[in-house]
């Protein structure tokens, strides 16, 4: 019911710029369907429907405040009501002058954001003031967007009411259901893996991350933290207040210095070696989440592509070459490869799997040397694609490793191909024991 009062004066504005074309049921259906069902921040689903109609979304006139959660960072004009969570001074130096900035964390009932205010302000802002802020703009710093309150922007103080009360409490959730753009989370996980790199932030500065792998009883992330919270391998820790964002479309849990990490007690989580084979993914499960990291794919190999088997690359720059060119370099002396490009398929979607030579060669049992050699014998290469056909085709696998995501879909490169019956297995052993003699 709150949720109706929320859409109530926005189904009036658009019924209006209709001229009662639909009834208000019907907008109020079309503004659940595109705000609640795909995501569509208020202001875009309107004009969208008003356009859908035939009608002119300049005619709208109510307008909508960004919803903090739905900031990306690259906004110009920026309206929202949004709470004062925190607010803070500092100096800075601008062309030798020293300058006085706000500094601080905004919030409403979907999220919080930092923000930064560069003019001070005509009204005292104090933290826990409701105000409505208009014609900021936002941008990213550490990949993570933040409002700037410039010269042009006004701040007005608003009735508390205005923006409801929100629960500040981050949500708790499983690494397996970790998607991108979410913020303000609160996750417990075993440290399987850390790293520290050096990278270049801003105005090649450089910034020491921490990177590795997270893991709980649902599933693995990876996570990067730029700052140093002294986490070791194998720690247990909750930390609250991360966000998640993608790289090659598999989501990264992130965190910065006001994250909150808290160390707990290593008995009362599985160890390791537990947690490494919990990455069980369906495809469709990958295809929402956009990749995973170390995940295990149960599925039927359904076809292998061409460039498969005994294969010849360019030496300098490692492409598969056709006929002796590569695409790049030209006529090359190709280097002999092995390698599977194949479909899995487990019933709720397919996904392309790449599969290295000392994997192939487990699958084919035997190696390159002996590959080139049946090749020349028969003449042409593509007898081993054939032999990995017979040994994959319609075979149910359980394949292991990194699955990324982009425009032309998942790819996985497996880490581990198994057999997944052990029958199978044990049949397939007999056939390469006869491959053998
Ligand atoms: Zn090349």
């Amino acid at each position: 019911m709150q949720e109706k009062e929320k859409f109530a004066p926005h189904v009036e504005d658009i019924n209006r710029a209709l001229n009662g074309k639909l009834s208000e049921e019907q907008i109020e259906e079309e503004l659940r369907t595109y705000t609640e069902r795909y995501g569509v921040p208020l202001g875009s689903a309107k004009r969208s429907i008003v356009k859908k109609y035939e009608g002119d979304p300049q005619e709208l006139y109510v307008s909508t405040e960004k919803a903090i959660e739905d900031i990306d960072g690259d906004e110009q004009g920026l309206n929202l009501k949004c709470r004062i969570v925190s607010i803070n001074e500092k100096e800075i130096e601008v062309d030798d002058e020293p300058k006085q900035i706000w500094y601080g964390i905004l919030g409403d009932e979907t999220g919080t954001i930092p923000f930064t205010l560069w003019e001070e302000p005509s009204i005292d802002l104090e933290k826990g003031d409701t105000v409505k802020i208009e014609n900021s703009y936002a941008n990213t710093w550490n990949e993570k967007p933040q409002i700037n309150i410039g010269s042009k922007a006004t701040i007005k103080e608003i009735e508390s009411e205005e923006v409801p009360d929100f629960d500040r409490e981050p949500q708790k959730l499983d690494l397996k259901d970790i998607r991108e753009n979410m913020r303000n989370l609160d996750v417990t996980a075993r440290v399987t893996s850390i790293e520290k790199k050096i990278v270049n932030g801003k105005d090649d500065e450089e910034k020491e991350l921490y990177s590795g792998i997270l893991a709980d009883e649902s599933g693995k992330a990876q996570f990067s933290a730029w700052h140093d919270f002294e986490i070791e391998q194998n720690d247990v820790v909750r930390i609250k207040g991360g966000y998640v964002r993608s790289w090659r479309g598999i989501p990264q849990y992130s965190f910065d210095d006001s994250a909150e990490v808290e160390f707990l007690d290593d008995d009362k989580f599985p160890p390791s070696e537990e947690l490494d084979d919990v990455s069980v993914y369906t495809i469709s499960d990958l295809a929402k989440r956009g990749g995973a990291v170390d995940a295990i794919v149960d599925a039927v190999m359904i076809d292998i592509k061409s460039g498969s088997g005994l294969i010849f690359r360019c030496p300098e720059c490692r492409r598969v070459i056709q006929k002796g060119a590569c695409r790049v370099h030209g006529k090359v002396d190709g280097e002999p490869d092995l390698r599977v490009k194949g479909i899995l398929d487990d019933g709720t979607g397919a996904l392309t799997v790449i599969v290295n030579r000392d994997l192939t060669e487990e699958v084919l049992g035997y190696d390159l040397e002996k590959a080139m050699e049946a090749a020349k014998d028969a003449m042409n290469q593509e007898v081993i694609r054939d032999e990995v056909e017979e040994k994959l085709i319609a075979q149910p696998l359980r394949v292991k490793g990194n699955i990324t995501s982009d425009d032309y879909g998942l790819m996985l490169i497996a880490d581990e191909v198994d057999y997944k019956s052990i029958d199978v297995e044990e049949e397939a052993r007999k056939m390469l024991d006869e491959v053998r003699v």
